[in-house]
């Protein structure tokens, strides 16, 4: 960063919310329908003639968001029109939240540090374009009318790097809570940024913005600010004046590119939505109260990894992995405590149960996470199986056979690889690979005497100093033990045989 010069960055985030339904029609939210224009209406395809209807669970949705931002949640709320002309809103306006949003204020703590929001608001999306190859232009409107929630954050971020910490924050926050899938990739959490320099001591002046917008992963949201924060620098030195403008990202050559785009014309002429009333929170307008909301709220992603790391005395980062959704979640603590008992049955130590686990926890604890982030996850990735491949009491029992030191490490890997495999209990699995190592490994002995005896050649050349030829017979060997002896003890072995 060329002298004093900080970025001030601002950010737009649209969030598909999970509901049944659509916002304002009873068609289907499906991410997955493959099949274009099948779930759509009148209503959400934009024909005349047609009213809508407002989906309570979106609104319960976007108060869950507001309060688990600490947002003002609005007594009486409407929705406005917002009108542009794009192919993709035949109605020509989309409905949305401009002068009462549903959500004021609240902010979100990136390490340590509060970004201050602007507001959450709830809106419609529009259809989806295809644009072809040969330049033809195809319209899906599943999309069109899917429950968005808007968030606007003030313009407090300071780096890409802690753009990313509270995308991934948020994103944590609304699959923990249910609110959005929020699958980046899948286009349900998308982000615009606004980003300018200032000088540092300036800290009230705004200079002219850019816009990235639709960044839908957190490298291109990382990548794309690092780009265009270079770019406003340079033209800071070369004393040149930055022209407001909206870019997009262009992954392939990292760079961002101005952007000719329907939101040029600022001016959406915003008015109350006639065809909606105003909703009232207070009143009997909807099926839940916003106390009770507020009460049944569980802690944040980060209260929890907090509560977590004291408990298990684990780093941040494992247990961002570890306890990353309810389902690893309880797998985890399960596991946990399915050793704990193990352990206080054994009675092979003295004290009350809580003195034995605290004697056996760190040991206990540390196994759990480290065959479970470098082993269990890499290996159902090969196989490409879902986490519930292994039960936790199948789990538990193949910690126990490596705590006890039954099994190898090494063993251990083959199988975990065959538990996943198979979903075949550990005990049964390990006898069936001792099984199949013991003979050859009693045999050894046998076969080696074999070579010996079908090679007088070559033993009288090693005999004779030519040891390199050796290499021939543990060769031979390790093919009829089919690699389950090491060769270097093949090697021992046959040394001492041939007394070299
Ligand atoms: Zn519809």
């Amino acid at each position: 960063m060329p002298f004093d010069l900080k970025p001030v960055i601002g950010l737009e985030i649209h969030l598909v919310l999970n509901t049944k339904s659509k916002l304002f029609c009873s068609c289907l939210n499906q991410a997955e329908e493959t099949r274009p224009n099948f779930n759509i209406c009148p209503v959400c395809w934009g024909q005349p003639g047609v009213l809508p209807v407002l989906n309570q669970e979106a609104v319960r949705k976007v108060i869950l968001l507001g309060l688990a931002l600490k947002g003002k949640v609005a007594d009486e709320f409407w929705f406005d029109r917002k009108n542009y002309f794009y192919p993709d809103l035949p109605k020509g306006y989309q409905i949305s939240q401009f002068y009462r949003p549903l959500i004021s204020g609240g902010f979100l703590e990136i390490n340590g540090q509060k970004i201050n929001l602007e507001r959450v608001h709830l809106e419609e999306d529009t259809a989806k374009f295809w644009h072809q190859a040969g330049g033809e232009s195809f319209l899906d409107f599943n999309r069109a009318g899917l429950p968005l929630a808007e968030i606007v954050t003030k313009p407090e971020l300071e780096s890409p790097e802690q753009v990313r910490s509270f995308l991934q924050e948020l994103q944590e926050i609304v699959q923990a809570f249910e609110i959005s899938e929020a699958k980046m990739e899948a286009g349900q959490m998308r982000c615009d940024l606004n980003v300018s320099l200032r000088p540092e001591k300036e800290k009230e002046k705004l200079y002219p913005k850019t816009e990235i917008k639709n960044l839908n992963s957190f490298r291109a949201a990382e990548r794309a600010l690092l780009y265009e924060i270079k770019r406003q620098s340079k033209l800071w030195l070369d004393h040149k004046d930055l022209l407001e403008t909206t870019r997009g990202w262009d992954a392939e050559k990292e760079i961002t590119v101005a952007q000719r785009s329907k939101e040029e014309v600022k001016d959406y002429r915003y008015f109350p939505e006639p065809d909606l009333p105003i909703f009232s929170l207070t009143k009997d307008d909807f099926p839940f109260r916003v106390q009770d909301l507020e009460k049944s709220l569980p802690d944040l992603p980060s209260q929890q990894r907090k509560y977590w790391q004291d408990k298990y005395d684990l780093s941040e980062d494992k247990v961002r992995v570890l306890f990353s959704s309810p389902q690893r979640s309880s797998f985890i603590q399960e596991t946990i405590d399915g050793l704990k008992d193990w352990i206080v049955d054994q009675g092979e130590i003295e004290g009350s149960q809580e003195e034995i686990w605290q004697i056996s926890r760190k040991k206990l604890i540390s196994l759990v996470a480290n065959w479970f982030l470098n082993y269990y996850l890499v290996f159902l990735e090969e196989c490409s199986q879902k986490e519930d491949a292994v039960s936790v009491e199948d789990f538990i029992d193949f910690l126990v056979l490596l705590y006890q030191k039954k099994m190898s490490n090494h063993l251990g890997r083959k199988i975990l690889l065959a538990m996943i495999k198979t979903s075949r209990p550990p005990k049964e699995l390990m006898e069936e690979e001792k099984k199949k190592d013991s003979p050859v490994k009693q045999d050894l002995s046998l076969i080696l005497d074999e070579l010996i005896k079908s090679n007088p050649l070559l033993i009288e050349k090693i005999k004779s100093g030519q040891e390199n030829v050796i290499h021939f017979l543990i060769g031979q060997a390790v093919k009829k033990t089919k690699g389950r002896v090491n060769p270097g003890r093949i090697k021992d072995l046959l040394k001492k045989k041939l007394e070299l």
